[in-house]
């Protein structure tokens, strides 16, 4: 899942400032590079959860372009993290995630408990939760 991040950081390594003299700790790539796996990372595990995967990665990386390439890294991040939105919404249902984890319902019983079934890719909700998804979720009738 980590060539979606490198990819990012590969498009957008030529624009990164240089580090100021003096400087000292992880340099402005490494920082950059980080961010980048964190949110793939993100974007992979906790999909559902992550609702401006764009917008929160550029605010993350922005203070490391000049000004005049702050457009050109919104375009560049937003190509690939829609791009893995969707790859990582597609993947076939296992119900378990990248990390191997379990996946489940988001709804939570009558009793209280987490409901154990498999969520449906779309919204994180299983079949007989469909009606707690919001509605711009719900998958687009036939
Ligand atoms: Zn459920």
């Amino acid at each position: 899942m980590y060539r979606f991040s490198r990819s990012i950081y590969r498009e957008l390594a030529p624009d990164i400032l240089e580090d100021k003299p003096g400087h000292w700790g992880p340099s402005n790539h490494e920082r950059v590079l980080r961010a980048c796996e964190a949110a793939v990372y993100r974007l992979a595990t906790d999909w559902h959860y992550f609702a401006k995967p764009t917008k929160t990665l550029f605010n993350d990386i922005r203070i490391y372009f000049p000004m005049c390439s702050q457009e050109r890294v919104y375009v560049v991040v937003d190509r690939y993290m829609s791009f893995a939105k969707e790859y990582f919404s597609s993947l076939p249902m296992t119900g378990y995630d990248v990390e191997g984890n379990r996946i489940e319902c988001r709804a939570t019983t009558r009793r209280g408990t987490r409901c154990q079934r498999t969520p449906l890719p779309q919204n994180g909700y299983c079949p007989s939760h469909q009606h707690l998804a919001e509605p711009e979720e719900m998958p687009l009738a036939a």
